[in-house]
C-alpha cells in the first residue's frame, strides 16, 4: 500500500508563517512521500528478483532512511503546529519541569538546540532511560537516536523559514514556539506505554 501525503492545509493562516512558505514546505514534504513510495517499489522489485547483493540495492536501502524520515519528520512537525497555547498541560509540563528545572528552562534549551542543529530538533522520550531529551539532527537520517519517541519536532532547515525571515532563524523559532499544538504533544507523550518500552529497550 503506498503512503499517502497528509493534508496540512488547515495550517495556512497561522501567525508568523506565510501561505507561500507553508505551501512550498507542503510541496517538499509531498516529494518525500512520493520518493518513499518509489523506493519501496524499487526495493521490493529488487528483492523479488534476487538483486539484493548489488551496490544499487545497498545504496537504495541507505537512501530509504533519508526519504522515510523526510516524510515522517515532516508529518510530526506539521501535526504539532497550529495551536494557540504557549504551554502544555498535565504530565508533560510536569516532566519537562522535572527534567530541565522549569518549563521556561526547557524552552531556553530547545531554542538553543534550534540554533545548533542543521536539520531538526526533537524533544523525545527515551525508552532506554525513561527521560525526556532535546536532540539535534543534522539531516533527516543523521544523529537519529535509537529507542526514542518524538514528542515535539521542529524543522530548522533553511527552507522552513527563509521565505519569511531570510537567514534569520531566531524569529522563525519564536514563531514556531507560539504555534505549537501542545494537545498533540501531550497525546503522544501520554499514550506511550513506558513499562512496555522499557522492557523492549532492556531486551
Ligand atoms: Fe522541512
Amino acid at each position: 500500500m503506498p503512503y499517502v501525503a497528509k493534508d496540512f492545509g488547515k495550517l495556512v493562516g497561522m501567525d508568523g508563517f506565510s501561505e507561500t512558505l507553508l505551501k512550498n514546505h507542503f510541496t517538499l514534504y509531498q516529494g518525500y512521500v512520493t520518493n518513499t513510495n518509489k523506493l519501496s517499489d524499487l526495493l521490493g522489485g529488487m528483492l523479488a528478483e534476487g538483486k539484493t547483493a548489488t551496490p544499487e540495492y545497498a545504496e537504495l536501502k541507505r537512501r530509504f532512511g533519508w526519504e522515510w524520515n523526510g516524510m515522517r519528520l515532516h508529518e510530526f512537525y506539521f501535526e504539532n503546529l497550529g495551536g494557540k497555547e504557549l504551554k502544555p498541560k498535565g504530565k508533560l509540563v510536569d516532566m519537562l519541569a522535572k527534567e530541565f528545572g522549569s518549563f521556561e528552562k526547557w524552552v531556553e534549551n530547545f531554542k538553543a538546540c534550534g540554533m545548533a542543529a542543521r536539520g531538526w530538533v526533537i524533544l523525545g522520550l527515551s525508552a532506554y532511560d525513561g527521560r525526556l531529551h532535546n536532540y539535534c539532527l543534522d539531516t533527516h537520517n543523521y544523529n537519529v537516536p535509537a529507542n526514542v519517541v518524538p514528542i515535539l519536532v521542529m524543522d530548522v532547515y533553511e527552507h522552513a523559514y527563509v521565505i519569511d525571515y531570510g537567514v534569520k532563524r531566531p524569529p522563525y523559532i519564536d514563531a514556531f514556539m507560539r504555534n505549537i499544538e501542545w494537545a498533540v504533544c501531550s497525546r503522544r507523550f501520554e499514550e506511550i506505554d513506558m513499562a512496555r518500552m522499557a522492557r523492549v529497550a532492556a531486551s
